[in-house]
């Protein structure tokens, strides 16, 4: 019930109803009349980038979207510059006067719901149920974030200490923030971590990642219109070997949120580390090697379901997706069969129509690391079912694979695959800890009616969700606070309680009276 009363989750739109898949569509031809355009918005204003480059739609190579101009080094410097000048004010302001903005943000997100989702249908080929989804998670982190500021971000708590002095702790903001967020939630991801750092006290700079800066540009003209001062938030597109490097290289920055894959991670924590100046915090969501746990006592149907919908859905570009099923002997034929069924269920195509399951992987360079997982698969491993791909667009089909043990997979394969691992009861310790030694720690599936075998399966693969009898993908702000340990994640949790935590200082005070 933490924060619960305050605060209700976004409704979104319901792809049931007729009038909302009527809006959808409209805003989808409204899209696909319009050329975006996105570019660096410093102090609010479009700078001059790099010369265009075009942004192509990952479900069909021939419609261009629009063109993104990167961002241009010097601008980073004026950004730091402005974002220094003005995060003071900002920070003083008090964390009630920061949710004010916060929640002119969600409500923006909401009254542009449709062509939010639009946008992410063509730009990042989620389907529009996703896309839903996404802006939901948008919206809730603004206002979930709002609360925290109210309550974490005031006068601070008096200490009990000895007669004659007051003692008080309170949070402040670090300063300047970057955040570099991901290509696979590009509007929630990109949203949450800027409304933390905000939230919090700091001006941000905001990276989004190379593959969708058109979804970015727009979600920061919307802080801007919200009432946010341009110089607290600006946008640098580009390349995470550019304008990435030269972000994170930066003297004038105060911390860093990143959201994306491991080895970026391990790079910027090395940048960091040889940075002069302030010793910085480095808040970190990276990939997972996802396993689920299934024992004979699991319901096979919505084991099923489950499974579709944490493997497949999203294209399994999702750093939450099940990787990894694990099957007892006994029930695993019956399962898999299940599954290939389910499968064949699936629809795969163009994102913006509402009866598409699955869409595209977001560019070629995913395709093909895929395609070449799945010549791996059926050299080494066995392929037990496989979708075929529409033409036309980066799509890779599902794919229903066996391997001998987790430590077949050498890394995240991030795509929908799904590989299944059969075990016995008796080695259960054994093959749990085998994934559990690849030192990956974000989420856990379990399908059991024992609650013993829950709790086993949770002591020999640590991990920061854990879902029981369900799927394990779509964590929702305040209600499963999202986030990995190990390779997984630094923490704290996004949408949880702690998350502002390391967005800010400590100032403690003590006052002889
Ligand atoms: N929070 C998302 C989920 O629970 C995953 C985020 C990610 O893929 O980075 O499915």
């Amino acid at each position: 019930e933490v924060y619960g009363p305050r605060r209700q989750n976004s409704a979104g739109l319901d792809l049931s109803v007729k009038a909302d898949r009527e809006r959808l569509a409209t805003a989808v031809a409204a899209i696909d009349a319009e050329t975006l355009s996105a570019g660096p918005l410093v102090g609010g204003k479009l700078a001059v980038g790099t010369p265009p480059l075009p942004v192509v739609a990952p479900a069909d190579d021939n419609r261009v979207v629009g063109a993104v101009s990167e961002a241009q080094l010097p601008q980073i410097d004026e950004a730091f510059r402005l974002a220094r000048a003005a995060q003071p004010a900002w920070d003083r302001a008090g964390g009630a006067a920061r949710a004010q903005v916060l929640r002119a943000m969600a409500d923006a997100l909401e009254t542009n719901i449709e062509r939010l989702i639009a946008i992410l249908a063509r730009e990042a080929g989620k389907t529009l149920s996703d896309g839903i989804a996404e802006v939901r998670e948008a919206v809730d982190f603004c206002r979930y974030y709002a609360v925290l500021a109210e309550d974490q971000f005031g006068a601070g708590e008096i200490l009990k200490g000895p007669v004659g002095e007051t003692n008080s702790l309170r949070l402040a903001g670090r300063g300047v923030f970057v955040c570099i967020s991901p290509w696979n939630f590009p509007l929630a991801i990109f949203t949450g971590q800027i409304a933390a750092a905000l939230a919090a006290g700091n001006a941000v700079l905001a990276k989004p990642a190379e593959q969708t800066p058109l979804i970015a540009y727009e979600a920061v003209k919307l802080y801007h219109a919200a009432g946010l001062d341009p110089r607290l938030l600006a946008l640098l597109p580009g390349r995470g070997e550019t304008v990435g490097a030269a972000l994170t290289a930066h003297e004038g920055l105060d911390g860093v949120a990143f959201t994306g894959g491991t080895d970026t991670a391990w790079r910027i924590n090395q940048t960091l580390a040889q940075r002069q100046g302030p010793i910085v915090p480095f808040i970190a969501e990276t990939g997972g090697l996802n396993g689920m746990f299934v024992d004979t006592t699991a319901q096979r149907e919505q084991v099923i379901d489950d499974v579709i919908v944490s493997a497949f859905g999203s294209a399994g570009q999702r750093c939450s997706a099940l990787r990894l099923l694990f099957l007892p002997y006994d029930t695993a034929d019956h399962i898999i069969d299940g599954l290939t069924g389910a499968m064949d269920a699936l629809v795969l195509g163009d994102p913006a129509l509402a009866v598409t399951d699955v869409g595209p992987v977001i560019d070629a360079e995913a395709k093909t690391a895929l395609d070449k997982h799945l010549e791996r698969l059926k050299r080494e491993a066995k392929v037990l079912h496989a979708l075929v791909a529409p033409e036309g667009g980066t799509f890779f089909a599902p794919v229903l694979a066996e391997i001998p043990a987790a430590d077949f997979l050498e890394r995240e394969v991030f795509g929908p695959v799904l590989h299944v691992v059969r075990y016995k009861p008796e080695d259960l310790e054994q093959v749990a800890g085998a994934l559990a030694a690849r030192r990956y720690g974000l989420t856990l599936g379990i399908h059991s009616r024992i609650e013993s075998f829950a709790a086993d399966v949770q002591r020999l693969v640590p991990a920061g969700n854990a879902y029981v009898n369900r799927s394990m993908t779509g964590a929702v702000v305040g209600v499963q606070p999202f986030g990995g340990e190990g390779l997984s994640g630094t923490g704290p949790k996004a949408g949880g309680p702690h998350a502002l935590l390391r967005f800010a200082v400590e100032r403690a005070l003590s006052v002889n009276i």
